[in-house]
């Protein structure tokens, strides 16, 4: 890549910093991803080191640098909605949708936080509110999650892992999803989390360059229009991966259980085990209505029994539980969406390895291991792997068997 660093002032922080410039930003528009910073935003500061320039586009990718409609404004601007218009500053503008760019490096800073690429306010519906989308080639953008995601001092060959994982992820997830919104991913855990600038090292970056452009797909012979796949990702397995249909209800064929013995010398003990949690009736009932509102037809929850369960070698993890109430009826429900419904920051209940007991006027879920969905890479075992002097390539064909990298560009 030769990228050559330059030096150049960010804003919010009033120091002198290395800024490497935004590479591919006349990149093709397939490559390019839209990620939801700020939904449904009343108003947002934004600023740039840069002139930055302001126009309505119903593009979504490459534009020509500086070659906005609007005029240079001084940063920092302040974002507001009134009227259902967006105002920067003082402007109003009559469009749906505003673009923010900025000349070379191509960084922005949004409620102080710096990103790469050019910034998208698109107003939505209701007219009250608006979405902060950064418009971001793939590889600037992987910068900022593969640091985000993993240590930055991990090793070489795991954050190579994670590279390829999260490019391959961040693609499929776009072309199947992104197509009929204004976005492609958010910038958080319920996709892959994001950080722009603040996530970037020289370590992260080496490891997207040297991955530069490569994906997974499900097997030899695929190519990058037929072959993506989700290439989910969880932080500790605690010690045997799960099949994707039975945590997500779908089949994809590199995602299929593992052992992973990798993953428990690497995490923290207080994390790989986690304490009991507790949750009483009225909390369980509450949260499962609100989220899956047909539940409301069990009353109040009385009983949560696992129905399914993947045995590993020294545990299991709950796949399927069967919710009863106090009408006497009954429903069921993926173990991991009643995880994250019960606990939506995954802290407390931090897996369905556990064992789910009747506790006071609720429920415990007790031994519980293991942090996360379970599916795909351990980031943990992939950072256990390569300790163990195993390359990217290793690691990535152990949690994805089958899988094949490919090349994007
Ligand atoms: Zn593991």
């Amino acid at each position: 890549m030769g990228l050559i660093a330059l030096t150049a002032l960010l804003p919010g922080c009033g120091r002198r910093e290395i800024v490497r410039p935004t590479p591919q930003m006349d990149a093709d528009s397939r490559f390019w991803v839209r990620v939801l910073l700020l939904p449904n935003a009343t108003e947002c500061t934004v600023a740039a080191p840069a002139p930055i320039y302001a126009g309505a586009h119903n593009v979504t990718a490459a534009l020509p640098a500086g070659g906005a409609t609007g005029a240079a404004l001084d940063s920092p601007i302040r974002v507001t909605l009134s009227d259902g218009r967006i105002h920067l500053g003082a402007t109003p503008h009559a469009t749906d949708e505003v673009t923010i760019s900025t000349e070379q490096p191509h960084i922005f800073s949004l409620n102080g936080q710096s990103y790469r690429g050019r910034l998208k306010l698109v107003r939505n519906k209701d007219g009250r509110t608006f979405n902060a989308v950064n418009v971001v080639p793939l590889e600037p953008y992987l910068a900022g999650v593969v640091g985000a995601e993993m240590p930055a001092y991990w090793e070489p060959q795991a954050l190579r892992a994670q590279a390829i994982a999260a490019r391959t992820y961040c693609l499929y997830t776009k072309n199947r999803f992104g197509v009929n919104r204004s976005w492609d991913v958010s910038s958080t855990q319920a996709n892959q989390v994001y950080r722009g600038l603040s996530a970037e090292t020289a370590q992260i970056w080496n490891a997207v360059t040297a991955t530069y452009g490569r994906v997974l797909v499900s097997g030899r012979g695929q190519s990058p229009e037929t072959g993506l796949f989700p290439t989910y990702y969880s932080s500790i397995c605690g010690g045997h991966t799960e099949n994707c249909e039975r945590v997500f209800g779908e089949a994809f064929e590199p995602l299929k259980a593992v052992p992973c013995p990798y993953c428990k010398d690497v995490a923290r003990m207080g994390m790989f085990f986690w304490p009991m949690a507790q949750f009483d009736r009225a909390t369980v009932t509450a949260r499962l209505v609100q989220r899956y509102p047909s539940l409301e037809k069990l009353g109040e929850i009385t009983g949560i029994v696992a129905i399914e369960k993947s045995d590993h070698d020294q545990f299991a993890r709950l796949t399927r539980i069967r919710l009863t109430g106090s009408t006497g009826k009954t429903d069921s429900l993926r173990a991991e969406d009643l995880r994250l419904t019960l606990d939506p920051s995954g802290r407390k209940i931090q897996s369905t390895i556990c064992h789910i007991v009747p506790w006071g006027d609720g429920w415990a879920f007790l031994s519980g291991r293991g942090w996360g969905h379970g599916v795909g890479m351990c980031q943990c075992g992939a950072e256990g792997m390569a300790r163990l002097g195993k390359s990217a390539e290793e690691i990535l064909q152990h949690y994805y068997p089958g899988s094949a990298i490919v090349s994007l560009y």
